[in-house]
């Protein structure tokens, strides 16, 4: 199995240009998040009125909820150019400056990742998006000086999947966070009903409605669902009917809740091999071969919010329904 089918951060380079295809290029276009696009719109009308930039936004949230689509929107809806960076590729001040000092007055800049940005530079970010100027040093040692650099006007559009791991300063200094939610399957459907048409996928509507129940709540892998179940119906027949939609998911590991082989293989450790929990992020980790930060960031939401698993100060709990899942007895205390 390839990273790209267990771990929706990992894409190819196909997958990112059909992705890129599928993305809503406006906020009417965007489905469901309707508290964060009301925000979205007021902040877009107010800065209009006033001829201004708009405030910094932070998008918070699992992946392949929305956060590049949204900073791509924000840049179109208000008819300025987008520069987009991630927190990776910042790993000196010296990085930031130079993508800094050359905004052009009201771009928007997409820092994807921003968690994951240096220190230093994460310093230097805070003066700019505070004052629009930057402090550049000059020189080593005790002659070393700074010297202020203005910057044209900008917005900041930060995302980050892991905005616990924010520091507060940089978290305060943006005007609002929206903090985007899985989807609900009827907006799910819609989402999966327009990129069909979009890639002129020929498929039932109750095709459609399986896709979208089964995919995690996430755009995202809906769009990819819907890809291989129309792969499935063009060798089978050319339509994607239910049946074929099911034999697809049914083949790619997909279950009826929509957990995938890395959920299901998390539950199946912290029932098999530890009882139910409480089990640490570490060993659970560990204990299925996957990045602690894949497991809590893209892994653990969804399980949490369906109820498969709770959170508790020590460790990972599996919940009754994830023993049912799997098709397993829970222990009673008369088994113990
Ligand atoms: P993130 O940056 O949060 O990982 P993206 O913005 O890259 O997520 O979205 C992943 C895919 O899901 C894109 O192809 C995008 O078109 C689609 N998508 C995300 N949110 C929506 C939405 N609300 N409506 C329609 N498509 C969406």
């Amino acid at each position: 199995m390839s990273t790209s089918e267990i771990d929706p951060v990992a894409q190819s380079e196909q997958e990112l240009q059909i992705e890129g295809a599928l993305r809503p290029g406006r906020l009417d276009e965007f489905i469901g998040q309707e508290k964060v696009r009301n925000q979205l719109k007021l902040l877009r009308d107010a800065a209009r009125l006033e001829n201004r930039s708009p405030d910094h936004i932070l998008l918070a949230g699992p992946p392949g909820l929305g956060k590049t689509t949204l900073a791509m929107i924000v840049a179109e809806e208000t008819s300025s150019p987008l520069r987009v960076s991630s927190g990776p590729a910042i790993q000196h001040a010296g990085d930031l400056a130079a993508v800094l000092s050359s905004l052009t007055p009201g771009e928007v800049l997409f820092i994807d990742e921003i968690h994951r940005m240096a220190r230093p530079a994460e310093e230097m970010l805070y003066l700019a998006m505070e004052d629009f100027r930057i402090d550049i040093m000059v020189g080593k040692g005790p002659g070393a000086t700074t010297v202020p650099l203005e910057l044209a006007p900008f917005t900041l559009v930060g995302a980050t999947t892991r905005s616990g791991l924010l520091p507060n300063p940089l978290r305060d200094r943006f005007g609002f966070t929206a903090n985007l939610e899985f989807y609900s399957s009827e907006e799910l459907t819609e989402v999966v009903r327009r990129s069909a048409a979009v890639l002129d996928v020929d498929a039932e509507a109750n095709a459609l409605e399986e896709i979208a129940g089964r995919s995690r709540g996430t755009p995202r892998i809906a769009n990819r669902l819907l890809r291989r179940v129309r792969d499935y119906s063009l060798v089978h027949g050319g339509t994607a009917t239910l049946d074929n939609a099911r034999a697809a998911l049914e083949l790619y590991d997909v279950d009826a809740w929509g957990l995938d082989r890395l959920d299901r293989q998390v539950l199946e450790v912290l029932i098999s091999r530890f009882g139910g929990g409480p089990v640490g992020l570490g060993t659970l980790s560990v204990s299925v071969g996957e990045e602690a930060e894949t497991i809590e960031s893209v892994v653990e939401p969804f399980l949490v919010r369906q109820g498969f698993i709770i959170r508790s100060p020590r460790g990972r709990i599996a919940t009754p329904l994830a023993w049912k899942h799997l098709g397993r007895e829970e222990p009673t205390l008369d088994d113990l």
